[in-house]
């Protein structure tokens, strides 16, 4: 843990007066209000890139740093909600900004003729990336509703408990909602406190655990609590579900694991229509340890770059995927077991592995009689162990996954090709539409 201490996420109801030195206590109430407490950053027209401009405070035509996407950002909600369509930015105060090493691994990644993945970072010349606290302008169009996210405490932050105790570290946060509108507790001074009412508000949070809600807690956004914005991660509610899946599959072989360790590769929206548009969900690198070593004894051959940026898959996807990997590795122990896996996300632009620009498929080497050595082979082979191969498929049938495609005549139920590509690989696509592949990823296998 980065501070070795335990905040716990009370505000303090009252204030002392000046003059007479006396604590004056606030009368607090719950009600809704449409205000955000604050927004998500995101991007407008910058076509597939993480960042947005960030604009000086003081000169708006000064672009000196960038905010990449997923920064939580504060900005008095008047300024989104009620300013006139004039106004094209909106100030803004950082709160917390993503991975600067998820980022760097972007930018690092292997430079292609098309689409590549590291010119959505590469292109930030000479800006400063912000920080948490730097204040400036963005446009207004490029920010999010709070209540479209999800949140969790970041790595190594310090241990943040409510005051009932529940540990906020290890549980996805929401904002509480009621028909649409913000949960609060608007607390005010009292009528007969020296005639003038004050007042503020705190925003209702709730911990989920496994089933239900855990906690429930309030916080002041204006008065950032102990630094507990800071220590967010933010994640659209439309991929949340899959990725606490895989998080909790992840725990299951590193306790400590946390959601900011998944590397993520930002959606992509097209603005065509003046709204955005979603044209690509975001991705999920498989986590990789030392380079090649994957979840569940797994190994990532052939990798393009040492960042592994062909290992990237749509979030359902992916969880299908290593609950295939879970299971393999408890039903095969025997030397020849260890998954082999290639390329997953590819962009057909990119030329080869063509029919993986879904980021839903990834290839597979068949299994081996009795090596694990890092080399490839046909199924005509005889270092290839068909037995093992055929259970392997079993279980990525079980799944879900409708598109397996394996050369192998003796193994039936399977598509094939007619110029051997699939000799030495098993192509399989883990359908993020499909209803078993998502029914695998919520229940897992049995
Ligand atoms: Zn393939």
């Amino acid at each position: 843990m980065k501070n070795f201490w335990i905040c716990l996420l009370i505000s303090i109801v009252s204030a002392v007066s000046a003059q007479e030195s006396t604590e004056i206590s606030y009368v607090c109430q719950e009600m809704t209000t449409p205000e955000a407490p604050f927004y998500i950053s995101d991007e407008f027209r910058q076509g597939d890139l993480v960042w947005e401009n960030f604009r000086d405070i003081g000169d708006q035509n000064k672009k000196n740093q960038y905010i990449p996407k997923g920064s939580i950002v504060y900005t008095p909600p008047e300024f989104v909600e009620k300013m006139d369509d004039s106004e094209n930015r909106i100030p803004v105060k950082v709160l917390s900004v993503p991975s600067q090493e998820n980022e760097d691994n972007i930018r690092n990644s292997k430079k292609r003729r098309y689409n590549s993945i590291s010119s959505m970072v590469n292109t930030t010349g000479d800006r400063k990336r912000v920080d948490a606290g730097s204040v400036g302008w963005i446009d207004k169009k490029s920010v999010r509703k709070a209540s479209d996210f999800t949140f969790f405490v970041t790595k190594d932050s310090p241990l943040y408990k409510t005051k009932d105790g529940v540990s906020l570290n290890d549980k996805p946060i929401t904002l509480s909602m009621s028909d649409g509108k913000y949960d609060i507790e608007r607390c005010c001074t009292p009528d007969s406190y020296q005639g003038e009412e004050k007042c503020f508000d705190r925003y209702k949070f709730i911990a989920l655990g496994e089933d239900s809600i855990e906690s429930q807690f309030f916080m002041n956004t204006d008065k950032l609590e102990c630094g507990f914005f800071e220590d967010l991660t933010p994640i659209a509610n439309r991929i949340v579900e899959p990725m606490i899946s895989i998080l909790n599959i992840v725990r299951g072989e590193e306790p400590e694991a946390a959601i900011d360790e998944l590397e993520l590769l930002p959606a992509y929206h097209n603005w065509s229509t003046g709204r955005p548009k979603l044209s690509r969900v975001e991705m999920v690198k498989v986590p990789l340890i030392d380079g090649q070593q994957g979840p569940f004894g797994s190994y990532h051959y052939k990798p393009d770059d040492r960042v592994n940026s062909d290992a990237y898959l749509k979030p359902t996807s992916q969880c299908a995927f290593l609950e295939v990997l879970k299971k393999h590795q408890q039903q095969c122990t025997s030397p020849g077991c260890q998954v082999h896996f290639g390329d997953a996300f590819h962009q057909d632009s990119w030329g080869v592995h063509g029919g993986h620009d879904s980021g839903e498929c990834i290839d597979i080497r068949p299994f081996r009689k009795s090596d694990n050595t890092d080399e490839g082979f046909s199924y005509k082979w005889g270092r290839y162990d068909r037995d093992k191969t055929k259970n392997f498929i079993s279980i990525l049938k079980e799944t879900g996954a409708k598109t397996i495609i394996f050369n192998d005549p003796k193994i039936p139920g399977l598509s094939r090709d007619s110029r051997g590509v699939h000799n030495d690989h098993i192509h399989v696509c883990f359908g993020e539409n499909i209803n078993k592949v998502q029914k695998t990823c919520r229940e897992g296998l049995n």
